[in-house]
């Protein structure tokens, strides 16, 4: 199946892929999703999370969009790296064939040899994943220059895939007038248009709209797009996301592709999606949720971390309401960390990069740390508790992580001896999951209830080994080490709630199944809050 967007991006084509793949799912198909991204960039690790929002870390390390992260979270499954596929990797690819003379003779072109480099990946993710039906999200928008050569891939693939074999469906904003009210299909049209101008027929038009769609538009889009009425379903705004695929199924949307893909169709058991969308609208109880960090502005930088709360949240009965503060601002004296401390429940300090906003962070972490409010700090926010712990419990005053202050007198956080030498930028953090040994009797050992358990991470640094001592001596506690001796977690023992993860365990939190440490930071602010 492939998915196109039209009309303009942001429009919830990932929100819409995943839902899809629900669907099929909840009636016993296998599914996968791949996420296409024709920018140029290998992965989106180099990226600017202002402007692409969070990297997605996957269980083997890759470096991904976002989507992935929802495809993860609907389906309930682990995708690999291959299943983002950019320009970038598929001319790095096209290029070293090149440069070893597999194309010997040949004059090296968009058509075939691109096209042919995107059809093996997309079958070869087909394959090892074994699954009955892959989605293909294609990035951006249709008639964007770059992603036409992953368009004129997908269009030889109907072809070669033969009749019945794939369904292509279009998602498209169908805007609303703000003086009239009315619901405009003009642009909807014309993306429409355009997808056929590249050969490509929509079997299924999806139709983004604030409210849903009147009778009137939905007409007019089947007759442009060449579409019975029946393959046009409208995707209004939702309070919450986990509602799409349930909006989608009450129109027969489940039925209309398995349909259209030769399957059977079969009676879809979403009983427990059901109950968790119920859980999460009837939660009334509010607790409010700190969020500091620098990429403030847009929230989609933290994605996975919003999601993990509204899981654990959503099991407790719990309504979370989350308020953002940009560190920059402590360090211009233009916010006290005594707000942060003020109206709220628990804190959660945020992965981050670099020196700008660090200090700020520190000093709302001191502030947190001292109105025992329960904190959880994710990476970097970790990072920064521990320096936090050294320098005002463990007497070393200036302590740092290197990545600021690379001649601090107490080193405490410091960079990866397997990063020394590394100059290239790109994927070469420690990446993906790694099993971590959890210390019997520690915090994070109860909230886990196991042993060992495996996390993904996304990192240089680390805590210097050199301090532990020090630091236990001054009552943090570390509570979790990697097979290889490295520090995974940290709590501290004269409070509440204080957890340091090195990991990311946001990026392993199921709404069914919330991560046991945003679950542990709610259910300790839910106690203090008593
Ligand atoms: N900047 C820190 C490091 O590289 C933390 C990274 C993060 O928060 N993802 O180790």
């Amino acid at each position: 199946m492939f998915i196109t967007g039209g009309v303009l991006s942001s429009v919830g084509k990932g929100i819409t892929t995943a839902s899809i793949g629900l669907l099929l799912k909840a009636r016993g198909y296998s599914v996968t999703a791949i996420k296409i991204d024709p920018y140029i960039n290998v992965d989106a690790g180099t990226m600017n999370p202002f402007m692409h929002g969070e990297v997605y870390v996957t269980e083997d390390g890759g470096e991904t969009d976002l989507d992935l992260g929802h495809y993860e979270r609907f389906l309930d499954t682990n995708l690999s790296k291959k299943n983002n596929i950019t320009t970038g990797q598929i001319y790095m690819s096209v290029i070293e064939k090149e440069r070893r003379g597999v194309y010997l003779g040949q004059t090296v072109q968009v058509i075939p040899h691109i096209t042919s480099e995107i059809k093996e990946r997309i079958r070869s993710v087909a394959e090892e994943s074994g699954v009955d039906v892959v989605l293909v999200e294609i990035g951006g928008t249709v008639g964007d220059i770059e992603g036409l050569p992953f368009l004129e891939a997908v269009r030889q693939m109907r072809l070669e895939e033969g009749p019945g074999r794939t369904v292509f469906v279009h998602v498209g904003l169908v805007p609303v007038l703000s003086t009239t009210g009315e619901q405009k299909t003009k642009p909807m049209q014309h993306s429409v248009q355009e997808l056929r101008r590249i050969g490509i027929q929509p079997d299924v038009i999806i139709a983004r709209s604030p409210r849903p769609l009147e009778e009137e538009a939905r007409f007019k889009i089947a007759l442009y797009a060449n579409l019975p009425e029946e393959a046009v379903f409208s995707n209004p705004d939702v309070d919450v996301i986990y509602e799409v695929p349930l909006v989608l199924e009450r129109q027969g949307l489940g039925s209309y592709i398995v349909r259209k893909l030769g399957l059977e169709d079969r009676k879809p058991d979403l009983s427990d999606w059901e109950a968790f969308v119920k859980r999460v609208k009837e939660a009334s109880r509010p607790i409010n949720i700190a969020m500091v960090g620098k990429y403030t502005r847009l929230k989609d930088s933290y994605l996975s971390i919003i999601e993990a709360v509204r899981h654990a949240a959503a099991s407790l009965g719990l309504k979370p309401v989350f308020h953002w503060y940009e560190s920059t601002l402590v360090e211009k004296g233009k916010l006290n960390p005594e707000e942060v401390v003020d109206g709220n429940d628990a804190a959660i300090v945020l992965p981050g990069f670099g020196s700008r906003g660090a200090e700020g962070k520190i000093r709302v972490i001191k502030a947190v740390r001292e109105a025992g409010i329960p904190m959880l700090g994710i990476c970097y926010g970790m990072q920064l508790a521990v320096v936090e712990v050294a320098r005002h419990l463990a007497g070393m005053e200036d302590a740092n992580t290197t990545e600021i202050d690379p001649s601090t007198p107490y080193p405490v956080i410091d960079l990866l001896e397997s990063q020394r030498y590394i100059r290239r930028l790109g994927g070469t953090m420690r990446l993906g999951a790694y099993p971590i040994r959890l210390v019997k009797g520690s915090l994070v050992h109860s909230l886990y209830g196991r042993d060992v358990v495996a996390e993904r991470h996304r990192h240089r640094y680390e805590v210097n080994p050199k301090y532990i001592d020090r630091l236990e001596a001054a009552g943090l506690r570390v509570s979790g080490y990697s097979f290889d001796g490295r520090v995974e977690f940290v709590e501290l023992k004269d409070h509440r709630f204080f957890v340091g993860s090195q990991p990311h365990p946001e990026f392993k939190s199921r709404p069914m199944r919330p991560a046991p440490l945003f679950l542990g930071l709610l259910k300790a602010a839910m106690e203090a809050a008593r």
